[in-house]
């Protein structure tokens, strides 16, 4: 689209959306859409598109990946809210191209992630299409009151964690792209990172029900973008440690390999479906340990919100510099 980046058409779209905000907790701008029931039971609703040589080149990648795929960036979603994933609805466009077993495998990877998480199919739409493949997906899920995490909610002072490392989607992508065999564990590991990113459904529920967690987003777009998400909802800043960002000996070992950067894998990378959390400094010590006793691995922690505004990056020299969002956005042409 000309003229505009993604986010600036999410806000200017999101005027007048709201004609009865009676029982709307959250509407458009967060990871789900939260409303409440009669009963009071908060209800999310997410949905994501995923197009053909937009998102997913169909030759470089199975059926049943990109069905995996579909779903989980869905469920990410509901993670983020620190919601229960209830039911899913899929509708696809198809090609003329398309062979029959290609979209059935796509189901077959839909499904099985839907068994792992416990998620319904009950519906969707299917239609053909011109030139690209499109597939869409909604969830519903629940979240308890006491327990929903927000963008908008990260308060001065709080910690900012990561649930997994950062940037490895990317390089995953980079494989794919430039056609180089994944002939070693550690290229394997990146290409999974890409292809099939686990949602943390258990971790975002768990988190949410923690005094002291205060805001949560999901990595879709990189760190600088979605972390600038919580601040700019928030009206807060937020200092990032360079040293601390999350990145995996994988991403090291690629960099190395490839001449590549892993900070700005890390910080522009998108896809990588961690979650990024604020806590309350005086909680976070606590959360840590009560998640790395649950999970078995740690929560990484990478810097603090602030009440400047802005998004800083303090090097290990202790010199600093402001960093903008350079995550994926939609509209901007770019090269993987
Ligand atoms: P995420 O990366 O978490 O899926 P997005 O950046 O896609 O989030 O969307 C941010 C917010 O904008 C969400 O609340 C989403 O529902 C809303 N949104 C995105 N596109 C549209 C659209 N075309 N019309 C209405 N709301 C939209
Ligand atoms: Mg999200």
């Amino acid at each position: 689209m000309k003229n505009t980046s993604e986010f600036d058409l999410i806000d200017k779209i999101t005027k007048a959306c709201l004609i009865k905000p009676g029982n709307v907790i959250k509407a458009i701008g967060d990871d789900a859409a939260a409303f409440c029931t009669d009963s009071g039971k908060i209800i999310l609703v997410t949905t994501d598109l995923l197009v053909e040589r937009v998102h997913f080149l169909a030759e470089s990648v199975s059926g049943f990946d990109l069905g995996q795929k579909a779903l989980a960036v869905n469920l990410s979603d509901i993670a983020a809210m620190g919601g229960v994933a209830h039911h899913a609805f899929v509708s696809i466009a198809i090609p003329e191209k398309y062979e029959t077993h290609y979209i059935e495998n796509i189901y077959k990877g839909i499904k099985a992630l839907a068994k792992k998480f416990k998620v319904n199919i009950l519906g969707g739409d299917t239609t053909g299409s011109k030139s690209d493949l499109v597939i869409n997906i909604a969830v519903t899920g629940f979240a308890d009151k006491d327990a929903i995490l927000f963008r908008s909610d990260a308060k001065k002072g709080d910690k900012i964690y990561s649930t997994g490392f950062l940037g490895d989607s990317k390089a995953g992508l980079y494989l794919i792209l430039n056609k180089i065999p994944v002939d070693s564990k550690e290229w394997k590991a990146l290409w999974d990172a890409h292809i099939m990113p686990r949602p943390y459904l258990e971790e975002g529920r768990f988190l949410a029900k923690q005094k002291g967690v205060h805001a949560a987003i999901d990595v879709s777009d990189g760190l600088s973008s979605d972390l600038g998400h919580i601040i700019k909802q928030s009206r807060k800043g937020a200092k990032i440690y360079r040293g601390n960002i999350p990145v995996s000996d994988n991403l090291k070992k690629f960099c190395r390999y490839f001449n590549k950067n892993p900070l700005e894998f890390a910080l522009s990378g998108g896809e990588d479906y961690t979650l990024l959390v604020t806590i309350d400094k005086n909680m976070a010590q606590y959360v840590e340990k009560a998640y790395r006793e649950k999970f078995g691995k740690p929560l990484f922690f990478m810097g603090e919100i602030t009440g400047s505004g802005a998004m800083e990056l303090i090097y290990e020299n202790g010199k600093s510099r402001i960093i903008t969002p350079s995550g994926w956005d939609h509209f901007e042409k770019r090269q993987g």
